[in-house]
């Protein structure tokens, strides 16, 4: 049984989150606590919004906020598949719904890239945040070599029409629209549960 009813309270807390709370480094700590408690159940996700691309990884759109103060997204991963290194101009909050996802966090030092620190895998359940005031640069993958993986990516803007950053390893960058996948079931958070 889908139980879409589990996405419209995590609506429900994040908007009333994002009304109350200015700073962001509050913001992010809370929005932690509320990812965490939409990933800790993965039956409320339709499958369409869990389909892989054997050309590219997923980004479904799930639900923009009208004042564009957040938006959130199913990225769904098939084996192999990878995000360029990039940034996001704006807060994430990331949380795995099934599989797992490798997350390598880069620097810019002297106008190189340079990794920082190893490699992080997140398991289902888990939950990382991302803020371009201690650095956002990172770099993605399926944490799964032959399944598929889906995560859960909550952004503080339309992350779809944001310009961004794709960054060489020579540290050179270039402008990043990353737009959205069609969306199969608008508003499916809407449906009544069966
Ligand atoms: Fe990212």
């Amino acid at each position: 049984m889908l139980r879409p009813a589990r996405f419209r309270v995590f609506l429900r807390e994040l908007s009333a989150l994002v009304e109350r709370e200015a700073d962001e480094y509050v913001l992010l700590s809370q929005a932690r606590s509320v990812v965490t408690e939409l990933v800790a159940h993965d039956d409320w996700l339709p499958p369409d919004y869990q389909q892989p691309d054997p050309n590219r990884y997923q980004q479904y759109l799930l639900y923009c906020d009208p004042q564009e103060r957040f938006s959130v997204v199913s990225f769904v991963w098939g084996p192999g598949q990878s995000t360029p290194v990039h940034n996001h101009e704006t807060w994430g909050v990331i949380g795995i719904l099934s599989g797992a996802e490798i997350s390598q966090r880069f620097r810019l030092s002297e106008g190189a890239l340079t990794a920082d620190g190893p490699p992080v895998i997140l398991h289902a359940g888990d939950v990382e945040t991302l803020s371009p005031t201690t650095g956002d640069i990172h770099q993605v993958r399926n944490g799964l070599e032959t399944e598929p993986s889906v995560t859960i990516h909550v952004y503080g803007a339309d992350i779809g029409s944001v310009c961004r950053s794709i960054f060489a390893t020579d540290g050179t960058r270039r402008p990043f629209i990353s737009r959205y996948a069609y969306c199969p079931l608008p508003n499916f958070w809407l449906a009544d549960e069966n």
